[in-house]
């Protein structure tokens, strides 16, 4: 090791889903949306003018800010936007988690929770989840520098109801409490009321999953007046221009058509729940997933060797390899009718050839 190496600052990076260069694949592993997003979208791509490129973004982003109130019936002061979630999260761990105390979540969750605690020399501390994947709120009533988890869950699809969510927010008054909502609209719901009475919670959602937009990069928070205006004072201390010309304008086509939202989410949803039928089927056990993926394992067969058939077949699903207890878990993306019934099918034929006799 040379000697500038004792001064750097080492990580260990977040591992993202595989992003597959050939075409003609099944992509059902990172939670992106099979269908395009608005058509406004496309529209206001084709009048993006590459003369205004010349000029910084607007710092507040606040048409999109506004957009993102009107469509949530909040003021525009309670809304902070970001480089797609991500950005959003790492920005509220810098602001609000800066206790001596360790930051609270799940053992089994977004896995980059421990990624930027450890980068940011956060103390935390993992809560197992229960035998069935469920979080308890119970457990969150202990000594704790700020609390954060996805609702539903990730990746085990687990939606927490909204009176636990209100539970952990009244049990700790004297910390931040991030609702991670990446999957919210998939048919949860939401904790954005509880913003207005629990001036703590603080709600994350992004435009990467029931939005279509994962290229786009953007993600919002919403919370009290007071707690988006310290969010932003670090993010002016950090890089003011996060958010480009374009994605502000793409954004703002995207979250005006409410009508094509809601179709594209309930075609998703109603996906979901015919796989879930012929995963059944098929044998496979499974929670109530809320969201835009099913987390499956069959008892007869082992997770790394199903999904390493399935790739080899050109269908893509995510397994993690930690936790041990998920191990036999994969965890599939819902993509269309056509999609998830190329799974099926390729799973029975698995299961025929490779299965045990049932
Ligand atoms: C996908 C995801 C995010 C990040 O989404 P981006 O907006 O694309 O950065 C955050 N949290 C959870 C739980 C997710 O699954």
């Amino acid at each position: 090791m040379e000697r500038w190496e004792e001064h750097v600052r080492r990580v260990v990076p977040y591992t993202p889903g595989e992003q597959p260069k050939q075409e003609h694949i099944i992509k059902l592993n990172t939670n992106e949306n099979p269908y395009p997003p608005a058509p406004g979208v496309a529209a206001a791509l084709g009048m993006a003018d590459a003369e205004l490129l010349r000029l910084y973004p607007d710092p507040l982003v606040s048409e999109l800010v506004h957009e993102i109130g009107s469509f949530y019936g909040v003021p525009d002061e309670q809304v902070f936007v970001g480089v797609g979630s991500d950005d959003v999260l790492a920005m509220i761990f810098m602001t609000f988690f800066n206790s001596d105390k360790p930051i609270l979540f799940p053992d089994i969750t977004y896995s980059f929770y421990d990624v930027w605690a450890r980068m940011l020399r956060i103390p935390f501390r993992q809560i197992p989840l229960d035998g069935n994947f469920r979080l308890c709120a119970r457990d969150y009533e202990t000594v704790n520098g700020g609390i954060v988890f996805p609702n539903p869950n990730a990746p085990t699809g687990e939606l927490l109801p909204l009176s636990d969510v209100e539970a952990v927010a009244a049990a700790n008054p004297d910390v931040i409490v991030v609702v991670d909502e990446a999957y919210i609209d998939f048919g949860g719901v939401s904790a954005l009321p509880l913003v207005e009475r629990y001036k703590n919670v603080i709600v994350v959602q992004t435009f990467s999953k029931s939005r279509s937009m994962a290229g786009s990069r953007i993600g919002y928070a919403i919370g009290s007046k007071k707690a988006i205006r310290y969010l932003n004072d670090v993010k002016y201390s950090f890089n003011s221009y996060t958010m480009d010309r374009i994605t502000i304008a793409l954004g703002v086509a995207a979250i005006r058509d409410r009508a094509y939202f809601e179709e594209t989410v309930g075609k998703i949803i109603r996906t979901r729940e015919n796989t879930k039928k012929e995963l059944a089927t098929l044998g496979f056990e499974f929670g109530d997933s809320k969201a835009n993926f099913i987390f499956a394992r069959h008892p007869k067969v082992s997770g790394p060797a199903l999904f390493a058939a399935l790739r080899k077949a050109g269908i893509y699903v995510r397994h993690f390899k930690e936790p041990a207890r998920i191990n036999d878990y994969l965890r599939i993306t819902v993509g269309t009718d056509e999609q998830m019934q190329a799974l099926v099918n390729f799973v029975r034929d698995y299961l025929k050839r490779e299965g045990p006799v049932v």
